[in-house]
């Protein structure tokens, strides 16, 4: 028998690194396919799953930025990364038999549809995956963010942050051998602490909307599928 999963629809964040694998930029292929075949073995329990998906292994706008562009111009560079992921993240998802739809916060018509909300929700009912591209459409954001608002706006049950990290800790667990991973806490206490979870505007909009995040890992194999078995991976936030 099929274990049975504790959510049924919900929203990964994964950043542009995570499809980087050991490679300095760009996308790795086996990272990417395997990634995308956690994907499928999640959506096969029947769990609904958007994707939202960053640009930081192609451009970041703070650093173009930094470097002397105007940033509001770097930004819609970093937008735009996003929708090459994604167009990557669809194709390698179609070729494991997925069926992924790529919607764009930012009008490319001739490349991907435009985000249209209930469009969104009438693909995920149809059991196909939605990503979620171009982050919010607007300079000034991340995909951080992009992940809290898409997140609310579909109604999902928890926003997943794959990280390179299995959680959050109470220190550096790179630097502090006695740090320890919190197996839940709320955002309160999470901004008590000064945990670096999410930028500030998707940690507020969480938040408010009373929108858990579970931070896990993304290198570690069969992770995401644990937590979507309500297993102990990573942390909760919870409001
Ligand atoms: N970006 C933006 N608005 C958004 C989402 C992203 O301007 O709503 C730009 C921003 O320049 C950011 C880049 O796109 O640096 C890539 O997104 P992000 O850094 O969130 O990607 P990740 O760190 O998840 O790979």
């Amino acid at each position: 028998a099929l274990a049975t999963p504790v959510h049924k629809r919900i929203l990964l964040k994964l950043s542009g690194e995570a499809l980087m694998g050991e490679d300095a930029f760009g996308i790795n292929r086996a990272t990417i396919e395997r990634i995308v075949e956690e994907i499928a073995e999640v959506t096969r329990l029947g769990v609904e799953v958007a994707v939202v998906i960053g640009g930081g292994n192609i451009f970041r706008g703070v650093a173009g930025g930094s470097a002397g562009m105007d940033r509001a111009t770097a930004d819609y560079m970093g937008m735009l990364a996003t929708v090459m992921n994604a167009l990557a993240l669809a194709d390698a998802m179609d070729k494991k038999g997925l069926t992924a739809r790529v919607m764009s916060a930012i009008a490319i018509e001739q490349v991907v549809e435009p985000y249209v909300r209930p469009k969104a929700l009438q693909y995920l009912e149809e059991g196909k995956v939605v990503v979620f591209a171009a982050g919010t459409g607007n300079p000034f954001f991340t995909t951080d963010t992009a992940a809290a608002l898409r997140g609310a706006e579909i109604g999902a049950e928890v926003v997943l942050k794959a990280t390179k990290v299995d959680g959050v800790y109470t220190a550096d667990p790179q630097k502090d051998p006695a740090a320890q991973r919190y197996t839940r806490l709320s955002f309160d206490e999470a901004m008590a602490r000064n945990l670096g979870i999410m930028d500030a505007t998707a940690f507020a909009l969480c938040r408010d909307q009373k929108l858990p995040v579970r931070v896990f890992s993304i290198v570690k194999h069969g992770a995401l599928l644990r937590v979507v078995l309500g297993e102990d991976e990573g942390t909760l936030v919870y409001a």
